[in-house]
């Protein structure tokens, strides 16, 4: 089993797709660990984008994520982190997500795009450590 962080950002709580997400989740099988709804200081958005610190969007990104309550958990079960990540679908909600999936049903834009999920069990690791404070 494996444990994955997901957050329905604060587009998915503002448009109230919060239950949404955690229907499919619980829906494919996968379960909740632990759930909070919280609104993020600048300093853990920036370390939780800090791959992306040099990209021209990172402001936005940050701008955005700390906007609003967001809703955080960690998700459990067999292989939680690609499971997750097939829900999602492909970051761009148009060009990439396919419908079926969270974003290529209820997105539009790439920075609107309703939820994140670690990409590896490194981040995973990383992510869970900054949002939950272990894995
Ligand atoms: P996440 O990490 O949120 O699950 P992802 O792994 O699918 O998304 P990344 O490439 O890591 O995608 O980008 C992280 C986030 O940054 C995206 O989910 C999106 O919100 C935002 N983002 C990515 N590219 C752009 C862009 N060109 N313009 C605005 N925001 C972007």
């Amino acid at each position: 089993t494996e444990r994955t962080l997901v957050l329905v950002k604060p587009d998915g709580v503002k448009r109230g797709l919060v239950g949404e997400v955690i229907s499919r989740i619980e829906r494919k099988g996968l379960s909740l660990a632990a759930m909070d709804l919280r609104t993020v200081e600048r300093s853990v958005a920036e370390e939780h984008y800090a791959e992306h610190k040099d990209k021209p969007f990172f402001g936005e990104l940050v701008d955005f994520i700390t906007s609003g309550p967001l809703v955080a958990m960690t998700v459990e079960g067999p292989r939680a982190i690609s499971a997750f990540r097939q829900l999602a679908g492909g970051t761009d909600p148009v060009e990439k997500a396919t419908p079926g999936t969270l974003r290529g049903d209820y997105a539009l834009e790439v920075q609107f795009n309703l939820v994140h999920g670690s990409d590896s069990p490194e981040s995973a690791e990383r992510e869970l450590k900054l949002w939950f404070g272990s894995l």
